[in-house]
């Protein structure tokens, strides 16, 4: 199509009357949000601020250059040693963001000629991160770890000097559900392919003490060799990181464009972060109030029959159907002082346009109680 500025016109009418349209918008701060990431409470916590205003101080409001230039400083080294001994892995890098780290960490892995297996329901950034890589990519079925089995097999049977890698979500960003990661594990051991987990939602969340997706089906970094976090989600920060073998972070450094060409992380950010996972290791009663509202939520909304999908994490989306549906009960529900943003396509798959609700350690109760009731009225058919 050719963007004249009346085509553009044209496309931004056609998502208006889709109900498709986007727009940015300042997020009132009387109401309550349930649509934010900040899933232990820690955007706001002082011990963050005070962080971030001494590293400031110390080093200056922003990094001034690339890590391999002189932007990479004492806040960086740090937090990189504590996340690789908070995720148990070799070593640790950071990225700017998520979106960067996974961009960085699949070309580095595979190209031209290799293979991708994907899920379906992966998150925007690593499916342009394999769209980049130009290598050939195959997206499978939501969670279904039977078919990567068999595509792996048969690319090995097909190609024996080519790579290989399958990438997932952890924990699914617009679904909440978690990945098959013991099934694509064994898989990616028995092919020698690589394996990717974006723990975005799942790290600070899930596990006994807050490690994620990897330490709730008791996996290390033999069986899940390239892990992706981020910080500002549940660590209330900024920033993301990559973590595994001593020899995957050498070659990210060498070959990872989004981590070579990019000004770093501000220290500041990155002291926000350090202070962030010390609190995530020691204050374990925020991922228990976590689940506490997590079962809150999904026991109110049975009782109310509001319909939900099958979700142990914080991410429970009520689904609608259509966007015009979604976005009417997401302005109902603001109406009343509640953030409860509607996803709609192409973030999700066509028909399946939602609320999705995202619990906090910060939400009481009442707030909880309170939003079902209303979801309850706003969803009604
Ligand atoms: C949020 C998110 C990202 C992107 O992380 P940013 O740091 O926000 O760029 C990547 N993957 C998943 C699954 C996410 O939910």
């Amino acid at each position: 199509m050719q963007r004249t500025p009346e085509a553009l016109g044209a496309e931004l009418a056609a998502l208006d009357a889709a109900g498709l349209r986007r727009e940015v918008r300042i997020a009132p701060d009387t109401a309550i949000d349930f649509s934010s990431n900040d899933y232990l409470g820690l955007t706001k916590h002082p011990q963050l601020i005070d962080a971030v205003a001494a590293a400031a101080r110390r080093y200056g409001a922003g990094s001034g250059a690339a890590h391999l230039v002189t932007g990479h400083g004492p806040e960086h080294a740090a937090l990189e040693a504590e996340l690789a001994a908070f995720v148990g892995r070799e070593r640790a890098l950071l990225f700017s963001t998520g979106y960067m780290a996974n961009l960085g960490v699949v070309t580095s892995l595979v190209g031209r000629g290799d293979t991708l297996l994907a899920d379906k329901l992966n998150h925007a950034s690593l499916n342009d991160a394999a769209l980049l890589s130009r290598a050939d990519l195959r997206r499978y079925t939501h969670r279904d770890h039977q078919a990567v089995a068999t595509l792996l097999g048969s690319v090995a049977a097909r190609k024996d000097r080519a790579a290989s890698a399958i990438v997932t979500d952890g924990v699914f960003s617009m679904d909440g559900d978690v990945a098959p990661l013991p099934e694509l594990a064994a898989s990616a051991r028995t092919h020698r392919a690589w394996l990717v987990v974006d723990d975005a939602h799942g790290l600070g969340v899930l596990g006994a003490t807050g490690r994620g997706a990897c330490e709730q089906f008791g996996l290390g970094q033999n069986d899940v060799p390239a892990l992706v976090g981020t910080l500002g989600k549940a660590f209330g920060s900024f920033g993301a990181f990559v973590a595994g073998e001593r020899d995957l972070i050498d070659c990210l450094i060498n070959k990872a464009r989004t981590y070579i060409y990019t000004t770093a992380l501000p220290q500041p950010v990155a002291a926000a972060s350090r202070a962030a996972l010390k609190l995530v290791d020691r204050e374990s009663w925020r991922r228990e109030k976590l689940m506490h509202n997590i079962a809150l939520f999904r026991g109110a909304c049975a009782r109310e029959r509001i319909p939900l999908v099958e979700s142990s994490t914080p991410i429970q989306p009520v689904l609608l159907g259509s966007a015009s549906r979604a976005l009417a009960a997401s302005e109902a529900l603001l109406a009343h002082g509640f953030i409860v943003k509607a996803i709609r396509p192409p973030t999700v798959p066509q028909g399946s346009a939602r609320l999705r609700v995202a619990l906090s350690a910060r939400h009481d109760a009442a707030d909880i109680v309170k939003l079902v009731e209303l979801l309850a009225e706003a969803t009604q058919p």
